[in-house]
C-alpha cells in the first residue's frame, strides 16, 4: 500500500492506469474443504495443525471472508506472451491476502483461483481442481528438490463447478473448482515493470524498483556499495539489480534442466523478479529424453517453450525487461553486461550440476562432447532421462554393463538397435570416471544428490487429480510425502520411481495439457 492503487474500488474488468494494485474482494464459494496442506509452509509461516485445521482458516483459504489484519488486492502487469506484447494482463485469479511476516521473513499470501478481478478480461477468475493440485504439489515438489519456486499452503475445494472446455470439442465441461494459496516473498514478475514502461508511467516505474530493491532486495542492495534513493533509485545500482536478476534467472534455468522441468509457459507475465519457478501451468518432467518436447498442447506446433529451448527463451525474456529498464535509463549500456552475465552464470552452474550427475570430480574441456553423446543416444534409443541417472550411479566402473541400464529404456526395440553404442559410450565414461578424484562412495554420493528418484510426473498428478475429483486425497497426501524426500530411495515406493506407463504417452492429462485451467 505505499504504491499507488487504483482509486476504483471493485471487482468489474477493467484498464487502470498510474497504479500497481486494485483493492479487491474474493468472491465467496459454496464450501471449503481443506484437500491437503504443507506442513512445512505452514512452519515457515508460524501456523500450527491446529490453526490450518480452524474452520475459520479454512473459509478465509477457500476465499470466504478474510482473517483480521488481511488486506486483499490484486496486482497490475503485463507480459509478453508466445513472443508478442499482451498488453495489461495483471493477477486475473491470483487475490493478495496481504503480506506475513514471520521470524524476521515476509511472506506475500495469494489465492489463485479466488474470484474475478479488474484484470480477469475474458475469464472467470476460478480454477480447476486439476490445476490446482498441480500447482500445489508441484511447487512443494520443486522445493524439495533444491530449486528456487514460489511455494503452496494449500489446497482448498470450493464445492462449486467451473466450466471448462478441456478437450476441444465444444462442449462446456463442469469440473470441481479449488484455490490454491500459494506462498513467495514476492510475485513480483518480470512483466510488472514492462507494462509500466510500455505505458509511459516513468515515474511510477522507478518507484517501483526503489520499492522492490527496498523490500525484495533488501539483503542484496548494500552489498553492492550503492546506495539506495527509494524514489530515485541511480542508474549504476538499477544495472546490477538487473544484472543480478540476470544471475537468478541462469540458476533457476539451470536447474530445470539437470532435473528435466519443462514449464510450459516462459511468458515474461510468468517469470519471477526473484528467480523463482512461477506460475505452474502445463509444466511436466522430460519421461524419454527429448530436447524438443513441450507438455503445453497449445504449444505443440511452434515448441517455443520445449525443454530445450528454455535457457534461450529465459534470456529472451531478460532482454525484454533490459527494454523496459532503458526506459529510465539514459545510456543502458550496464545492461548488456547483464545479460552476458546470464550466459556465464548459466554455463558455470549447468556444467557443474552436469558433472555432478554424472558423478565427475569437476568438468573438465572434453566433457561436453562425452555427455552430449549420451544425451543424444537416449534422445535416438528412447531412454527415461530420470531412470538412466539413477541407474547409472549403479553402474560397476571396473566392468560396466548395458543391463544396467536396461530398465531405462522405454522400448525393446531401442535397447536393442542402439544397445552397442550405449556399451561403446558407457566403457568411454567409465575411463572419464577412473580418470577422477573420487573414490566410488563419494561419486555415489554425489549422483544420488543430484539425481532425484522421485519426480511429478503427468500421470502421476493425473492419478491423483482423478482420486480427489472423487472426494479421495489419499493419493495426493502420498504423492505429497514421497516427494519431500526426492533424491531418497524410499522402501515400499517404488510406483512412484517408474517410467511413464505406455497407457499414459496419449492419455489426456497425462502427457500432455492445455493452458485453460
Ligand atoms: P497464464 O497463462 O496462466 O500465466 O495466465 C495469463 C494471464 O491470464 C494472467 O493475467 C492470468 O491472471 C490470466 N488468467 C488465466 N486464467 C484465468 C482465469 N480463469 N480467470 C481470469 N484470469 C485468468
Ligand atoms: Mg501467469
Ligand atoms: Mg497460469
Amino acid at each position: 500500500r505505499e504504491l499507488p492503487g487504483d482509486p476504483v474500488k471493485d471487482n468489474y474488468t477493467r484498464q487502470v492506469s498510474d497504479s500497481l494494485w486494485s483493492a479487491v474482494q474474493p468472491t465467496p464459494v459454496r464450501q471449503p474443504e481443506m484437500l491437503a496442506y504443507s506442513q512445512e509452509v505452514a512452519h515457515m509461516l508460524g501456523l500450527s495443525e491446529a490453526d490450518m485445521q480452524d474452520p475459520a482458516m479454512i473459509q478465509t483459504l477457500g476465499g470466504n471472508g478474510a482473517l483480521q489484519g488481511m488486506f486483499t488486492y490484486a496486482t497490475r502487469y503485463g507480459g509478453h506472451q508466445f513472443g508478442h506484447w499482451a498488453g495489461q494482463l495483471g493477477d486475473g485469479r491470483a487475490i493478495y491476502l496481504g503480506e506475513l511476516i514471520h521470524n524476521q521473513q515476509r511472506f506475500e499470501l495469494q489465492l489463485k483461483g479466488a474470484g474475478e478481478t479488474p484484470y480477469s478480461r475474458s475469464a472467470d477468475g476460478r480454477a480447476v481442481l486439476r490445476s490446482s493440485l498441480r500447482e500445489f504439489l508441484c511447487s512443494e515438489a520443486m522445493h524439495h528438490l533444491g530449486i528456487p519456486t514460489t511455494r503452496a499452503l494449500s489446497l482448498v475445494t470450493t464445492g462449486e463447478p467451473v466450466v471448462r472446455d478441456m478437450f476441444y470439442d465444444g462442449n462446456p465441461q463442469f469440473e470441481p473448482g479449488a484455490i490454491v494459496c500459494r506462498v513467495a516473498p514476492s510475485f513480483t514478475r518480470f512483466g510488472h515493470f514492462e507494462l509500466l514502461a510500455s505505458r509511459d508511467e516513468l515515474p511510477l516505474l522507478k518507484r517501483f524498483i526503489g520499492f522492490t530493491l527496498d523490500r525484495d532486495f533488501a539483503d542484496w542492495w548494500p552489498k553492492t556499495g550503492l546506495l539506495l534513493d527509494i524514489d530515485h533509485p541511480g542508474q549504476a545500482l538499477i544495472e546490477a539489480w538487473f544484472a543480478e536478476i540476470c544471475t537468478r534467472t541462469a540458476i533457476m534455468i539451470a536447474h530445470w534442466m539437470r532435473i528435466g522441468f519443462v514449464h510450459g509457459v516462459m511468458n515474461t507475465d510468468n517469470m519471477s523478479i526473484l528467480g523463482l519457478t512461477i506460475d505452474y501451468g502445463p509444466y511436466g518432467w522430460i519421461d524419454n529424453f527429448d530436447p524438443g518436447w513441450t507438455p503445453n498442447t497449445t504449444d505443440a506446433q511452434g515448441r517455443r517453450y520445449c525443454y530445450g529451448r528454455q535457457p534461450d527463451i529465459a534470456r529472451w525474456n531478460l532482454e525484454r525487461l533490459a527494454e523496459a529498464l532503458a526506459t529510465i535509463l539514459p545510456d543502458s549500456h550496464g545492461l548488456a553486461q547483464g545479460l552476458s552475465q546470464f550466459d556465464q552464470v548459466y554455463i558455470r552452474e549447468l556444467s557443474t550440476a552436469l558433472a555432478s550427475k554424472f558423478g565427475l570430480d569437476n568438468w573438465q574441456a572434453n566433457d561436453g562432447e562425452l555427455i552430449n553423446a549420451v544425451f543424444e543416444l537416449m534422445q535416438r534409443a528412447e531412454v527415461d532421462q530420470t531412470l538412466f541417472f539413477t541407474h547409472l550411479k549403479q553402474l560397476d566402473i571396473s566392468q560396466p554393463q548395458l543391463s544396467t541400464l536396461q530398465a531405462a529404456f522405454y522400448t525393446e526395440q531401442g535397447y536393442q538397435q542402439f544397445g552397442q553404442d550405449v556399451q561403446a559410450w558407457l566403457d568411454r565414461y567409465s575411463q572419464r570416471v577412473q580418470q577422477s578424484a573420487l573414490t566410488p562412495a563419494q561419486r555415489l554420493q554425489r549422483m544420488s544428490e543430484n539425481n532425484p528418484v522421485y519426480v511429478l510426473r503427468n500421470y502421476m498428478a493425473q492419478e491423483a487429480i482423478d482420486l480427489a475429483a472423487q472426494g479421495d486425497n489419499t493419493r495426493l497426501l502420498a504423492l505429497l510425502e514421497v516427494l519431500r524426500h526426492p533424491y531418497t530411495e524410499q522402501a515400499g515406493m517404488e510406483e512412484f520411481a517408474k517410467k511413464r506407463p505406455d497407457w499414459a504417452r496419449q492419455k489426456a492429462g497425462c502427457s500432455m495439457l492445455s493452458c485453460s485451467s
